[in-house]
């Protein structure tokens, strides 16, 4: 046998030939790899000896034009910074951004103490563990801090920085602020620890660091040509507001110039999610930035209204989906409000399967997702293997965390997201024994997610989930699957036959799971909201639950008896029957997910979005 190069992190024999390979170009000689997980890891222990990445390294700071501002950012599990859709989203945009070439540095909390881990009583009572990580076994400290001021006292912020790796070696470097500095008081060196922890003083201070911290972090790092700030959801508008300070007046001229340069992006359907501090509070954290009735005049006159105060100094504002961009200008009348519908990285979340099968069939697809569009002329079988072995790994993964044997040929149903009522989780469990009677002998389901530590609703959501699965026994198999993270997200969203989503409209501003679901073949069972409004082509790339607008006099009550009779008619007479009865339908339903919806759902087309009608003009 012809002897072939080493990868040179695994040592693995690589055939240059094969299909999958990945290769950099270090010092002028390419290097070949088994897999883009060991190139990435070359490219992160050696930053300075590859030859693509090495100018954008030593010049990153000076040509960096974007500063993408996120509470939190999901770049991978060992970093537990994240809760879910909001930090997913960042760490999917900054990745395509990394493989776009496109000029960004990403600002965000160090969040010490993580999210939460999350574990479940016998009885289905979720307990929080504490998700505590090691910053400096995953991220590089920084030499410069910032300054801000927390109730008059100097707070120092230190930082500390994680690199992207885009697909030929562009470097999008992530900065984590930090203010667990010597020197800061006891109270101060806790502020970054708990994402989404604490009372409304604790969350006003992170913000204060996010926004203000995070703009004078860029500017001691030598960030100096920062064109545009993008404000990913409220929590970073504070950053907004520094700008105008730096100007020394809030005249007219002032707001004009701060607009020129951010860009908001809304994340919130409802007025209750937009968090408002009382001025007082503020005044007394933050001390008066610029003048009182400025301030009350751009973020509102009772309390402070974070989202407000984002859309008044942001010239482009956006919903992340065409929906939601009508919901938010209903919320907020007379704003100019355009929209940006949201995407999933497409190589983060396909399968080994199908990325083998993409890299056979849709070459290219790994730059440009449009090329997944070529599915459609993959063979069927090779289609039908792939998600067989997605199916596998994940009824594994079940029987080691639960003890129990899901059947590979039954129609598998899968619905994770973060525990809280409006996801309505529930909602298949409306009329149990109608589920037991339609579902009997050929329905398994699987449920994942967290509930926040204050979110007793959420809670309950959780333990209901357990009752069911214990009323159902073996007739529908249901298990519940502690811990969502990435890497669970990533098994459920492609080992499982449909993706269930059933919110309460209109508050799923997008959703991204069942984009990636899409990407491995996953159709969709879903209510017509968020994303869904543009993905749904019915019996093609999935199904509707219900209309897409309920008549706003109807009482939720009502409309949850109305969605549960729609889920269980579409089961039983749509979804069902195109499972069992034709599987040539269904592997067209699969391709059609791929070929229609992967290939525009997706975070590439979004960043492009991004650049042409946010971050150029
Ligand atoms: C994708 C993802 C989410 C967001 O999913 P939605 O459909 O928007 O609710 C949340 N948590 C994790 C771990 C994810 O991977």
């Amino acid at each position: 046998m012809k002897s072939h190069p080493k990868d040179p992190i695994c040592g693995m024999p690589v055939d240059p030939t094969a299909l999958g390979i990945c290769s950099a170009r270090v010092d002028g000689r390419e290097l070949l790899f088994c897999s883009d997980y060991c190139r990435r890891e070359f490219l992160r222990q050696h930053p300075s000896e590859t030859t693509t990445a090495a100018p954008e390294v030593r010049e990153a700071r000076a040509a960096r034009k974007i500063a993408y501002f996120s509470m939190e950012i999901a770049l991978e599990d060992r970093v537990p910074t994240f809760s879910g859709g909001l930090g997913v989203l960042a760490g999917d945009t900054l990745r395509s951004c990394a493989d776009l070439r496109v000029p960004v540095v990403g600002v965000t909390l160090l969040s010490r103490k993580g999210y939460f881990g999350q574990a479940i009583d016998p009885d289905g009572a979720q307990r929080e563990k504490p998700a505590s990580w090691k910053p400096e076994d995953v991220l590089a400290p920084l030499p410069a801090t910032a300054r801000i001021d927390l109730e008059g006292r100097a707070v120092e912020v230190r930082v500390w920085r994680h690199e992207i790796l885009g697909a030929d070696g562009y470097v999008v470097p992530v900065l984590f602020l930090d203010t667990d500095v010597p020197g800061n008081t006891e109270q101060d060196r806790h502020v970054t620890d708990h994402l989404y922890g604490g009372d409304d003083a604790y969350r006003l201070s992170q913000e204060i660091v996010l926004g203000i911290g995070g703009i004078r972090a860029l500017k001691a790092l030598g960030y100096s040509s920062i064109q545009k700030i993008h404000m990913n959801e409220r929590h970073s508008s504070l950053a907004a507001l520094e700008l105008l300070r730096e100007r020394g007046s809030a005249g007219e001229a002032d707001f004009r110039a701060v607009r020129e340069r951010c860009i908001f992006t809304t994340h919130t359907p409802v007025p209750a999610g937009h968090d408002r501090f009382d001025h007082g509070m503020v005044r007394r954290l933050l001390g008066e930035p610029v003048p009182g009735d400025v301030l009350a005049m751009l973020s509102g006159k009772d309390r402070l209204n974070m989202s407000l105060l984002a859309l008044n100094l942001s010239r482009y504002v956006n919903g992340v989906a065409r929906k939601h961009r009508e919901v938010s200008e209903q919320l907020f009348p007379g704003q100019d409000i355009r929209h940006i519908t949201n995407g999933v990285h497409s190589l983060t979340w396909t399968c080994a399967g199908f990325r083998d099968l993409f890299d056979r069939h849709c070459p290219g697809w790994r730059e440009d997702p449009f090329m997944l569009r070529k599915v459609l002329v993959a063979p069927e079988e090779e289609l039908w293997r792939a998600h067989q072995g997605a199916k596998a790994a994940l009824l594994d993964l079940i029987a080691a965390r639960t003890g129990r044997r899901f059947r590979p040929d039954l129609l598998t149903i899968g619905f994770a997201r973060r525990a809280t009522a409006y996801k309505r989780a529930t909602l298949l469990f409306r009329d149990v024994e109608r589920l037991r009677q339609l579902g009997r002998g050929v329905l398994q389901l699987v449920f994942a997610g967290k509930a926040h530590p204050a979110d007793g609703d959420g809670k309950a959501v959780i333990r209901q989930i357990h009752d069911y699965a214990r009323l159902l026994g073996e007739d529908v198999p249901t298990v519940f699957l502690p811990g969502y993270d990435l890497e669970l997200a990533k098994a459920l969203v492609s080992g499982v036959d449909v993706w269930l989503n059933t919110p309460l409209r209109p508050l799923e501003a997008s959703g991204t799971s069942g984009m990636k679901a899409a990407h491995n073949g996953v159709p969709s069972l879903s209510v017509l909201d968020g994303w869904w409004v543009e993905g749904c082509v019915e019996g093609v790339t999935g199904w509707p639950i219900g209309p897409e607008t309920v008549p706003a006099a109807r009482e939720p009550g009502a409309v949850d008896a109305d969605d549960a009779a729609d889920l269980y008619r579409r089961l039983e007479h749509e979804v069902m029957p195109a499972f069992y009865q034709s599987q040539p339908r269904w592997l067209a339903i699969m391709k059609h997910c791929i070929a229609l919806n992967a290939s525009f759902f997706n975070s590439h087309r979004m960043v492009q979005q991004y650049v042409t009608n946010a971050y150029l003009p």
